[in-house]
């Protein structure tokens, strides 16, 4: 008994003492049309319990441990103007040993509150973020990929007027690799991958939209994190002929340079390379950062689908015409298009490649990566090698060139 009355003291003890064990080290808040994510890091795993509360909306998350420091009480000053769900921060001591954050919200919400552990640069991290609460505007992840939209062909007797017309826009799903708390690769002289992507992007976007018949669709257009099979959810979702990601290479090495185009495997990669370079890529996830509850959602949904193969093969051809594309513009790192298990290109009905620019780890290249008139270069050899992809493999639904012209 009185074992157990000392233990039971000592317990409590201990339990007083770590009252304050964790320490903030560091607050992020990336607003993004998609959606608003609050990273909240520590030096040790924080325990957390959150709830919402109506008229006003708000979002009240306790946590446990920490307390009242620089890093909380810059919180309310991250909030933008822009940020379509979050209009203030504020936080308090609740009870003992409990820190109240209270985000007063312009909107209601449908909340993820996450834990993740270190990983990368990053220490523990508490995640929160905020979806729209409407129907419409389900958790992104978990909303299933819409069905691929097939031209019905016209009745042998319908008028002429009637008949569908093949001369729709020809869509191109642009992804600028990494953004907000993925980072990417990281330049000699600090240049972010995460960065340049999306310059590379937007220019290759401006250049597809003043083509006739082409139109852009960019997975993100800002500094936030999109988890890899949301950007191929969303270029699904829109129905995308094309998807091509945008990255930046990077190696142990500084003398590694060069530009590589890669398409998915499905038997394993071409080289150790490219399977290094996918998983390295495929990690984007991890140091950003996703809910494991949707990750497995996702896994799940994932079986073989038998039009991967075909969708592989137009991939190839995609990749090639790019890559000769850019052979004009810069060293190519490797001769022919590579293969591995990107996650980003696993459309199972949208020919989809990797382009990796050049290397931010090498000085030269990060140099050239940073320039704009170089962007613009690499921008239009893009554009070229999809152009003469289209050429030579019309989409279905629009066989003719004719109708493309239209
Ligand atoms: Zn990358």
């Amino acid at each position: 008994m009185a074992g157990f009355r000392f233990i039971a003291g000592l317990a409590l003890a201990l339990l007083q003492a770590s009252a304050f064990a964790g320490m903030l080290t560091a607050a992020r808040m990336w607003p993004s049309p998609d959606y608003t994510r609050i990273t909240l890091e520590s030096d040790a795993p924080l325990n957390f319990k959150h709830f919402t509360l109506s008229n006003p909306e708000r979002l009240v998350i306790d946590v446990e441990g920490i307390g009242q420091s620089e890093t909380l009480a810059n919180l309310s000053a991250m909030v933008t103007a822009a940020d379509p769900y979050v209009a203030n921060v504020r936080s308090g001591l609740n009870r003992p040993g409990v820190m109240r954050l209270v985000f007063e919200l312009k909107t209601p919400v449908k909340p993820a509150v996450f834990a993740l552990n270190p990983m990368g640069d990053y220490g523990h991290r508490l995640v929160i973020d905020l979806y729209a609460a409407t129907a419409a505007a389900q958790d992104m992840a978990q909303a299933p990929p819409p069905e691929k939209a097939v031209p019905a062909s016209a009745p042998a007797t319908a008028p002429a007027n009637l008949a569908p017309k093949f001369n729709r826009l020809m869509l191109v799903a642009i992804d600028a690799g990494h953004g907000g708390e993925d980072p990417g690769a990281r330049g000699a002289s600090g240049s972010l991958e995460k960065h340049i992507t999306l310059k590379v992007a937007r220019k290759l976007k401006e250049k597809i939209d003043a083509e006739p018949g082409m139109r852009a669709y960019p997975t993100r257009d800002g500094d936030y994190f999109i988890p890899l099979h949301h950007r191929v959810n969303k270029a699904r979702g829109v129905k995308a002929d094309l998807f091509v990601s945008v990255h930046a290479d990077a190696f142990i090495r500084p003398e590694a340079r060069g530009s590589s185009v890669f398409a998915l495997s499905e038997n394993g990669a071409t080289s150790a390379a490219a399977r290094w370079l996918a998983k390295r890529e495929n990690d984007a996830d991890l140091i950003g950062g996703i809910n494991i509850d949707v990750k497995d959602q996702y896994l799940k949904r994932t079986l073989i689908d038998l039009s991967q193969t075909a969708t592989i093969n137009d991939s190839l051809r995609l990749a090639n015409y790019v890559l000769k594309e850019i052979g004009e513009v810069n060293t190519l790192h490797k001769n022919d298009v590579e293969q591995a298990g990107f996650a980003v290109l696993k459309a199972p009905d949208i020919p989809s490649i990797l382009v990796e620019t050049a290397f931010i780890s090498n000085p030269e290249e990060e140099k050239r990566l940073n320039d704009d008139a170089y962007q613009d270069k690499l921008a239009s050899a893009i554009l070229a090698g999809i152009k003469a992809y289209f050429d030579k493999h019309p989409p279905a639904g629009r066989t003719t060139k004719v109708a493309r012209e239209m």
